[in-house]
């Protein structure tokens, strides 16, 4: 087993893996950039190591600076958690070239994941439904148009290296193509450095299904059923739950097989997800894989009782998986809330500052993953993530009232957050009834607004 863990991250993500290295008796390294000097991932860290100036390019996201701090600090492995360097193939070689474990996958497994039009090519090869589209990368508006044609509008416009919702753009009409497409291959440039795009029918009302995966090095590999995500905004998850409503018996081990087929299909070792769109006839189609821990992950954790982040490490270090997943069956009914500080009758206009005054909810089966205390300032840097509220009933009933007398009785005073806003999403009779899809927020704008 690993010694000391560096992790490669911040907020609650950190905390979260500091928890799990605490568990399993590993020391930890934080890394800081200036403007989390404050933070408690510093403060609970053995070990804490600053990595240079407040935006992420010159702290959280420079290589050499983290390397160097888990050498200075004999750290034996890094975790990168989500988002930053997770998905980073590049990172992933350099860590292991020093001689240092990736708590993750190889660098080849996140490149063929990384690149989703190659991902798409390969699940087409394994028999795994794709969205109708374009048959690999499309290189000129042109031949875009043509796609586009042939498949029938809408569709949507992809980047092939894209993530977090970023260089994804719809075009509604012949129309509005040329635009759509020049924006998409932009945007794509300026956020993943290569403007190859693929393009995609667009479904007009799917459901957002994924599968958590987990393998470990001695060829086995599993799933740990589904996640529903449908209730997002401009294609970015907002509440997550687990199981989906919308996904029965037969449906869950078809997912299910199709997901751990791909992972197979090239190895894959650790956790991570694959991502699919339920369409309204029941078929689903793969989308993308993620090759790390999702934020979403404790909807999967409260429904199975497995830790997800411990077992990410323990299979890194070469253990065999320590559970079965037991007839692919989820306890009881979990839901998750993301609180941002952000402001939703604004355009959710991010909304940085300090907290005056903090309580977290509690009670059975409430769990709050934050990095958040009163005092602490939100720095504008980073996303925008306060806490995550996940909970967890026997029925969905029990979670949709459990969740909603956590986000009634969360205090967080000193900046705008979404908990208002999620609250009545979670009060609404289509979210009640089980029945969104992904283009739920787009039809109910007023939930955006505080009631007057
Ligand atoms: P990213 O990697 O940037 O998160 P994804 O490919 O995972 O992008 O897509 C994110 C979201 O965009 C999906 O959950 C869904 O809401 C929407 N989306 C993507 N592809 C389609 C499609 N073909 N039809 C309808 N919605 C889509």
């Amino acid at each position: 087993m690993f010694k000391k863990v560096l992790i490669a991250n911040r907020g609650e993500i950190a905390l979260r893996v500091i928890r799990a290295c605490k568990e399993l008796d590993i020391e930890t390294v934080a890394v800081y950039s200036e403007a989390d000097r404050e933070c408690l991932h510093v403060r609970f860290a053995a070990d804490d190591v600053c990595v240079g100036r407040p935006p992420a390019r010159d702290s959280y996201l420079n290589i050499p600076r983290i390397i160097a701090a888990a050498e200075i600090t004999g750290a034996d492995a890094i975790h990168p958690g989500y988002g930053f360097l997770a998905e980073n193939a590049e990172f992933a070689n350099t860590v292991r070239a020093s001689n240092i474990a990736f708590i993750g996958p190889t660098a080849e497994q996140i490149g063929q994941m990384g690149d989703k039009a190659a991902a798409r090519k390969l699940a087409q090869k394994l028999k795994v439904p794709t969205v109708p589209g374009s048959p690999g990368p499309v290189e000129s508006m042109e031949e875009g148009l043509k796609v586009a044609q042939k498949l029938g509008f809408p569709v949507i416009i992809k980047a092939a290296a894209g993530g977090g919702g970023k260089g994804m753009r719809v075009a509604p009409d012949t129309e509005q193509f040329a635009q759509a497409f020049g924006l998409a291959k932009q945007e794509a440039l300026a956020a993943f450095g290569s403007d190859e795009v693929y393009i995609e029918k667009y479904l007009s009302r799917p459901r957002h299904i994924e599968i958590q995966i987990m393998g470990d090095m001695h060829g086995k590999l599993m799933h740990l059923c589904e996640r529903d995500c449908s209730v997002q905004r401009r294609h970015q998850k907002l509440i997550e739950e687990a199981p989906s409503p919308a996904v029965d018996v037969t449906l869950r081990e078809d997912i299910g097989d199709a997901a751990v087929r791909l992972a197979q299909a090239i190895g894959y070792v650790g956790a991570g997800t694959v991502e699919f769109l339920l369409d309204e006839d029941g078929s689903f189609y793969f989308m993308e894989m993620n090759t790390r821990i999702q934020v979403e992950h404790p909807v999967t954790e409260m429904c199975t009782n497995f830790d997800l982040v411990k077992e990410q490490i323990r299979v890194a270090a070469g253990e065999p998986l320590s559970f079965v997943m037991n007839g692919h069956r989820l306890r009881g009914h979990a839901i998750e809330c993301r609180v941002n500080a952000e402001d939703p009758a604004r355009n959710f206009q991010p909304s940085p500052g300090t907290i005056t005054a903090y309580h977290p909810p509690g009670g059975p089966g409430v769990r709050v993953d934050t990095h958040i205390y009163a005092g602490y300032t939100v720095p504008p840097y980073y996303d925008s993530l306060l806490a995550k509220v996940i909970v967890h009933g026997n029925t969905r009933a029990e979670a949709l009232a459990r969740m909603r007398q956590a986000l009634d009785s969360f205090i967080i005073e000193g900046v705008t957050t979404t908990i208002p806003f999620l609250g009545r999403v979670l009060r609404h009779p289509d979210f009640i009834a089980g029945t969104v899809d992904t283009m739920f927020l787009e039809r109910e704008p007023q939930l955006l607004k505080n009631p007057a």
